[in-house]
């Protein structure tokens, strides 16, 4: 049988091949650099080590992490991790920290974030059109404002209304500045996932892991093709049968037989590459697809101890730096000498932009200027540099994104024996663990077809599954903590709903009260105070306890108050037993029947729908990378 060719020599053409490998499938893999990683690889520059911007590797995907331990073994190293964002001439741990932040920025700007996170909380926008609506749902106007407009405008190069709130959803879903309060009143217990100050990161840079996956490899006489470029991709009755690949170096090109192909080369080429060649309105959907380039200037510093960071998110207009980068504060072992430090400065580019022109010597003066300008750098020298320019970093998800990637994908999926991975490859905005996970499900599907489906790596259900994955692992402990938890979740729901309820019922009450003084008779009084409460109700419950927003509010409105008419009767027939019965006066006898009726539709509630809600929404989060 023929290879399985695997194109490009990243993370998931990395993880696939090594799969395949080790279950005795014989595989060729293609990578146009001279070296193996891709992204994720780490350079060498006057004896430091040096990776493509910061790569923390962080993962609760367990296959992922079990992949990493068995290449890595012993080969890693603890990093305490400090990272911050650079904004308004201070600076800023990230994840935020609301003690910090509120502290900062003086009382008025902290009233400004304070209220505007209230509004927000009270008047969600049902849904998020786009990446700016998104965080300001989750953080309110101001703090997005501050933190996250700015730099993610910079970062896309286009304003954060045009940007999709799936991209947020990916990246910035675990943060919650709820919590960042609760912790900064309450601290850190270490369970809150998003502040973890520690990880794992492999001895000799990022890159290690894929040399090393490459030597297995090479043990296993599974050949790697350094600076062999594909040129294209040829099929017949729905299967690849051929690729034509090119020397980079000899320019010789040549067309070999394969068994099947799986590709993290950059979709929009691909589908090129293609022949024959795909239907027209394919092609244009993949040229509409759009990546934003990354140009990193390295400057070798002379002095140690510039600041303590990992890396710096730089949110100041003033600068165009983005991320800085600071690899003494990484594994030491990737240092030359302590006398030295070198860093990284991140820019991102479109390929018209005057900037992705820019000569190397100016684009060195740009970064001292820039880590000058913002304090980074003071009277140290910059005693050398250089420049990498990285096109196609960041997949750019706006405009009609979502609807070109599936006219591709539709076209794709008819082919048997082709995958496509990754974050070139799949069009994903993918950290490393991501494009590992889908080399490794791709592998399995050649193995078992069918197994996985690629197109969903990185999307919720995934999450379901890493959940399931980490609780394998973790089983004893989660049974204690997922006790905990329940009784939390239950006290917290509960609270919800004795808030919305309560709520409600001193509107409820208040308007009864009113117009029983006024002399109605009590039914016709309950009646009228009974559907301001409930609108009161289903108002807050939407909010609070539901947390569900029906497009059409009101059909949900319908539903909620046929739901609710058997409290209206119970309420009645309470009412009449405690006013008529037992004499009660008729407003004690009101606050009663809706106290005992709130209990009961509560456990009601409990045992039906409360018990079927999934969240697992405990992502740690990145702002980007
Ligand atoms: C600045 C920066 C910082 C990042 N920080 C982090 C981080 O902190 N943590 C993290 O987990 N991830 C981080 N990432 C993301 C990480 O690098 C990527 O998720 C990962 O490298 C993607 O792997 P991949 O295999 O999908 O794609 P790639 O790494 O892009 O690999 C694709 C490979 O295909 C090759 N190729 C392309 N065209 C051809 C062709 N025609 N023929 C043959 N080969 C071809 C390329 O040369 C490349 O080697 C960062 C990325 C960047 C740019």
């Amino acid at each position: 049988m023929e290879p399985i060719y695997i194109l490009g020599a990243g993370p998931a053409g990395l993880a696939a091949a090594y799969t395949l490998s080790k279950q005795g499938q014989s595989v060729v893999v293609v990578e146009r650099d001279s070296q193996v990683g891709g992204l994720a690889k780490s350079i060498e520059y006057q004896g430091f080590i040096l990776d493509y911007g910061p790569h923390r590797f962080y993962t609760k995907i367990a296959p992922v992490l079990q992949l990493w331990d068995e290449v890595l073994g012993d080969e890693q190293v603890t990093v305490n991790r400090l990272t911050r964002i650079y904004y308004g001439g201070k600076y800023f741990s990230y994840p935020l920290k609301a003690k910090q932040v509120l502290s900062a920025l003086g009382l008025i700007e902290s009233l400004r974030i304070v209220l505007s996170y209230l509004a927000v909380r009270l008047f969600p926008k049902p849904e998020a059109n786009n990446f700016a609506e998104w965080v300001e749902n989750k953080f309110g106007k101001r703090l997005s404002e501050i933190f996250f407009e700015g730099y993610t405008e910079k970062l896309w190069g286009i304003p954060c209304t045009e940007i999709s709130p799936d991209w947020a959803a990916q990246r910035i879903k675990g943060l919650s500045l709820s919590k960042a309060i609760k912790n900064a009143i309450l601290g850190n217990d270490g369970k809150v996932k998003n502040l973890i100050d520690q990880f794992q990161f492999p001895r000799l840079g990022s890159g290690q892991l894929y040399e090393k996956i490459a030597d297995y490899l090479q043990q296993h006489q599974q050949p790697i093709l350094l600076n062999t470029e594909v040129i294209q991709v040829h099929h017949h009755n729905s299967q690849v049968t051929h690729i034509t690949l090119k020397n980079r170096i000899t320019k010789a090109e040549n067309t070999v037989a394969c068994g099947g192909v799986i590709s993290s080369i950059p979709l929009t080429h691909l589908v090129q590459q293609l022949q024959s060649s795909p239907p027209e309105t394919v092609i244009e959907a993949a040229k509409s697809l759009k990546f934003r380039n990354t140009i990193l200037v390295y400057l070798i510093v002379e002095g140690g101890n510039l600041f303590p960071d990992n890396w710096l998110y730089i949110n100041d207009p003033r600068v165009e730096v983005g991320r800085v980068t600071n690899f003494a504060n990484w594994s030491p072992e990737m240092l030359a000498n302590t006398e030295q430090t070198p860093l990284c400065c991140e820019y991102w580019c479109n390929f018209g932009d005057d900037l992705w022109q820019c000569p190397e010597d100016e684009l060195r003066i740009l970064a001292e200027k820039d880590l000058r300008q913002i304090g980074l750098l003071k009277n140290q020298a910059v005693s050398d540099g250089f420049i990498v320019r990285l096109p196609r970093t960041y997949p750019i998800y706006a405009g009609n994104y979502q609807a070109a990637l599936s006219e591709i994908q539709g076209y794709l999926q008819t082919f048997q024996n082709l995958q496509l991975v990754g974050r070139y490859g799949a069009f994903k905005y993918n950290n490393q663990d991501h494009s590992l996970l889908m080399g490794i499900f791709a592998a399995e599907n050649v193995l078992t077809p069918g197994k996985h489906d690629l197109w969903n790596v990185n999307s919720d259900s995934e999450y379901v599954e890493e959940a399931s994955a980490e609780a394998a692992t973790t089983a004893a402990t989660n049974t204690r903590l997922s006790r905990r938890r329940q009784t939390l979740k239950t006290l917290r729901q509960f609270g919800g709903y004795l808030f919305t309820g309560g709520a409600a019922t001193i509107v409820d009450v208040l308007i009864f009260s009113i117009l029983i003084q006024s002399g109605l008779w009590y039914v016709f009084a309950l009646g009228i105070s009974y559907f301001i409460g409930l609108s009161t109700n289903f108002w807050l419950s939407r909010r609070f306890v539901f947390g569900i927003y029906w497009k059409n509010w009101f059909v949900q409105y319908g539903v909620f108050a046929t739901v609710a008419l058997n409290s209206l009767l119970a309420n009645l027939g309470l009412l009449q037993l405690l006013i008529n019965e037992l004499g009660w006066h008729p407003t004690i006898s009101r606050l009663a029947s809706a106290a005992c009726v709130a209990t009961i539709s509560f456990t009601g509630h409990k045992l039906y729908s409360f018990s079927s809600q999934n969240q697992s929404n405990n992502q740690v989060s990145e702002l980007q990378s």
